[in-house]
């Protein structure tokens, strides 16, 4: 470390304590629940995730109505975090509300279809292009399924995703391409798993790299999102997802793309907005309201070549019913009730229009001030996600993440914008507009962020 390197580092350093000790001031009653969390739960809270937050504990929430979130200090939120995606609906949607009142007093889960199961099927294959559908708990669940089905119809072991990909729980997921070397990603410990046997890593928009993983000949599927978005928001390159289809039919491998969160860009993705042609698409966390559920639907193609290993029902041949996919509550007439709510009423076409009309306004906004400040940021903007990363240009694969991503600073955002009032992802520098969000919102966005610069800016980092 050069000697302004370290100075500036010390200075990030004190900005984040002198944030962190305001927050403790603005929110002693989280602080309180916090400690007392960390008496019954494994890492403080009911998920691991929910530590995460940069002002040293999380806040505990009151109520959460809209793009609105109140915690029990009385402190009210704009939600650009919306449960991480979870909450892309906004919080509370009466139609969900509805839906799902109606439905727990009619029975929450029977391992039955119900009658909206038969318009939820008809509308994600209206959305999403004709498919079969099989619902889960979560989109970990139904990338589980999705790579299982992959290896079942292939007969070949290996998952081959992108440096700084993430899809949840799925162990054959968690490798990155760090100092050339593939590992396990950053913060994931080893758990005995091996994954030189199940897993290859290159880099995003590398079509090379892909080419030459695939030809080894031993890789049942590539598991990808549409565009990177949880290692910061990786664009894709012009023509990617045609070279990747095409280099996957040669090698007969399966091809998975997780719209998990791309589905902020439109109502059927970034896959019906570009005419991808996965042989399984995969979604989640949004798609019923909040109440856990995941969707994985396979090509007619795939459908039929599964078939042939897994014949459709028959009720009389016990030992070829059971997939081996978890389960027990998926499909459950709960959450399908939430999921109808919110595909016929909240996730609508003219929802999308006021989602991303924001979303392109507080862009243009958070661009004019690194313009003006001659900043070397950038903030990227698609669909109704935006990101704010302090490096020049968007990054083309997770080796650019990697060299140029500034931690320190991040974690000064967050814990800024919380104490001012904002929830942002607390992963990375993430935006998402839901269909409550307002203009007003949207522009206490953009002067809390003109003074996170003129913050960074008086302390000279
Ligand atoms: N796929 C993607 C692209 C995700 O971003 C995530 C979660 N961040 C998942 C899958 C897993 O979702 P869940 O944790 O709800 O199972």
């Amino acid at each position: 470390m050069t000697v302004a390197t370290e100075a500036r580092a010390a200075t990030l350093d004190r900005l984040i304590n002198d944030e962190q000790a305001r927050f403790l001031r603005l929110h002693p009653r989280s602080a309180a629940a916090w400690r007392e969390g960390r008496r019954h739960f494994l890492y403080g809270a009911p998920s691991h995730w929910m530590r995460r937050w940069a002002g040293g504990f999380p806040i505990c929430v009151d109520t959460a109505l809209g793009a609105h979130v109140r915690d029990i200090d009385g402190c009210d939120y704009v939600d650009f975090c919306l449960g991480d995606t979870g909450a892309m609906c906004g919080h509370a949607p009466d139609a969900v509300t509805r839906a799902v009142t109606r439905q727990i007093e009619r029975g929450a889960t029977m391992m039955l279809p119900t009658e909206n199961s038969l318009w939820v099927g008809a509308e994600l294959s209206r959305r999403f292009g004709p498919r079969y559908w099989t619902l889960t708990t979560s989109a970990t669940d139904a990338n589980r399924a999705a790579i299982r089905i992959a290896r079942m119809i292939t007969g070949k072991s290996k998952v081959l995703v992108f440096s700084g990909c993430y899809h949840g729980g799925v162990d054959e997921a968690h490798v990155e391409i760090r100092d050339g070397r593939i590992g396990l990603r950053n913060m994931i410990h080893p758990n005995a798993v091996n994954y030189d046997a199940v897993t290859n890593v290159v880099e995003f928009n590398d079509v090379a790299a892909v080419e030459a993983a695939l030809a080894s000949g031993d890789v049942a599927c590539v598991l990808t999102e549409p565009i990177m978005t949880n290692f910061g928001m990786i664009p894709v390159a012009d023509g990617f997802h045609q070279s990747l289809r095409d280099a996957t039919r040669r090698a007969g491998t399966v091809l998975i793309i997780d719209e998990t969160h791309t589905l902020s860009c439109g109502p059927g993705g970034y896959t019906a907005l570009h005419g991808l042609e996965p042989d399984i698409l995969v979604a989640g966390k949004a798609i019923a309201g909040g109440i856990p559920a995941g969707i994985f639907g396979l090509d007619y193609a795939t459908a039929e070549r599964l078939w042939r290993i897994v014949p459709p029902v028959n009720p009389r041949q016990r030992q070829s019913a059971h997939l081996g996919f978890g389960g027990t509550l998926a499909g459950g007439a709960l959450a399908v009730a939430a999921m109808r709510a919110v595909l016929q009423e909240v996730l609508t076409a003219p929802a999308y229009v006021s989602m991303i009309a924001h979303a392109e306004r507080l862009a243009a906004r958070a661009r004019d001030v690194i313009g003006r400040k001659g900043l070397p940021w950038h903030a990227t903007q698609i669909g109704a996600r935006i990101e704010i990363m302090f490096m020049p240009n968007a990054p083309r694969n997770g080796a650019d993440v990697i060299a140029g991503r500034q931690p320190d600073l991040e974690t000064l955002m967050h814990a800024f914008y919380m104490n001012e009032g904002i929830l942002i992802t607390p992963f990375h520098g993430m935006l998402l507009t839901c269909p409550a969000t307002s203009l007003a919102d949207v522009d206490r966005h953009g002067d809390v962020f003109e003074r996170f610069v003129g913050l960074v800016e008086d302390a000279g980092v």
